[in-house]
């Protein structure tokens, strides 16, 4: 009963002092639990608040950098199709390929029958330039965004064509320096004098070394006073790629061929075929072949499964000779009397016998007596 009796007592018994000192008590307790009370549920609130806002902010910067990813990829891409060289080279025909002609990263090193399944390839090439109709074969590629392949001679005073064709986004490749088979063939020695020569003249005029070659005549040629596998092994162990065509426009003959005839020729020999390497010639003796390239092009875009590409080393290599074969097949002994289209799976494809348009011995005269400019065949 003692707490009854002091609760009783309390009233009666308290000071004013002590009632003030419980008033204040009760106050301070009171602004405590105020506080607290602000504290709590103010102050969370305000953090909340203050949190939201800079998560908006945040939101806002990434979608400004979001924005400007885009724009840099954008950028990236129309630079690339601007400067393509060699490495993108590589890229096909719009028209052909409707909204998917920026390629994926993934493709990138991927054989080019892997990269357009189903598709005919066709690889335009023009052998002998430059010469006064480069610009002009330039301008109608271009016109019609198909990238080709130009096997060039050394000539003086056409700078702005050699790196017109690099910068343009075609392949700049080898074929001769003097294009004089008596000289060429006449040894092995003067066969890799005129590679040399060519290599060294077009790093000075471009700055790039070209990778691929073709020979005067092709490979098949039975003019060289020089093995051919000797030849082939030059190239092989400096780097170099050979191509020969499948597919003859038949523009190297010594009368001019009518512009339908090349035209005939070519879309004939592309027929159904999946791969075409084309042999035209960039010649000041050829209009004829200026003339039909344009008709050749537009006929072969109308068919929705034809995409034009440069030679590159994604390329299957076509080839009257066969190749050497790779270094580490050739020591495995078990190997060595298959055929190459065993060791060489999907790589390479040999050309039909009625491509193998060897140059015929009044051919090499004419050669060797003309100059690069006019000597016209293959
Ligand atoms: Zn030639």
């Amino acid at each position: 009963m003692n707490t009854q009796e002091s609760v009783q007592a309390t009233p009666a018994q308290e000071s004013p002092a002590r009632k003030e000192f419980r008033r204040k008590r009760v106050k301070r307790i009171k602004a405590a639990l105020l506080f607290l009370l602000v504290f709590f549920l103010v102050v969370p609130n305000l953090l909340c608040a203050f949190l939201l806002y800079k998560l908006y902010q945040m939101n806002k910067s990434l979608n400004l950098l979001r924005e400007e990813i885009k724009i840099s990829q954008t950028e990236i891409e129309r630079r690339t199709k601007e400067t393509t060289t060699v490495l993108v080279d590589e890229y096909g025909n719009p028209i052909n390929m409707g909204t998917e002609t920026v390629e994926l990263p993934d493709d990138a090193n991927l054989p080019d029958e892997e990269r357009y399944p189903g598709q005919q390839l066709v690889y335009l090439t023009f052998d002998d330039g430059p010469g006064k109709y480069t610009n002009e074969i330039l301008d109608i590629l271009k016109e019609h965004n198909v990238k080709a392949t130009f096997f060039v001679l050394a000539a003086d005073g056409y700078d702005a064509e050699y790196n017109r064709i690099i910068a343009e986004g075609h392949t700049l490749a080898m074929h001769s320096y003097t294009h004089r088979y008596s000289e060429i063939y006449s040894s092995l020695e003067a066969f890799e004098n005129d590679i040399n020569s060519l290599s060294a003249f077009l790093v000075e005029k471009t700055g790039v070394r070209p990778r691929f070659y073709r020979f005067p005549g092709g490979s098949s040629n039975d003019v060289a006073h020089v093995d051919t596998a000797d030849m082939i092994h030059f190239l092989t162990q400096e780097g170099y790629v050979y191509y020969d065509w499948n597919v003859s426009s038949e523009d190297a003959s010594k009368e001019l061929k009518e512009t339908n005839t090349i035209v005939k020729n070519v879309l004939n020999g592309i027929g159904n075929k999946s791969n075409s390497v084309v042999l035209m010639h960039d010649s000041a003796s050829k209009p004829t072949t200026v003339e039909a390239l344009p008709i050749i092009i537009e006929t072969l875009q109308k068919k929705e499964n034809v995409v034009f590409l440069p030679i590159t080393d994604r390329t299957k290599q076509v080839y009257h000779v066969k190749p050497e074969l790779p270094q580490e097949e050739v020591k495995a002994p078990e190997e060595r009397s298959e055929e190459p289209e065993a060791r060489s799976e999907g790589v390479y494809e040999e050309a039909d016998d009625e491509n193998k348009e060897d140059a015929k011995p009044e051919d090499v005269q004419d050669a060797a007596d003309e100059s690069a400019d006019e000597g016209s065949e293959d």
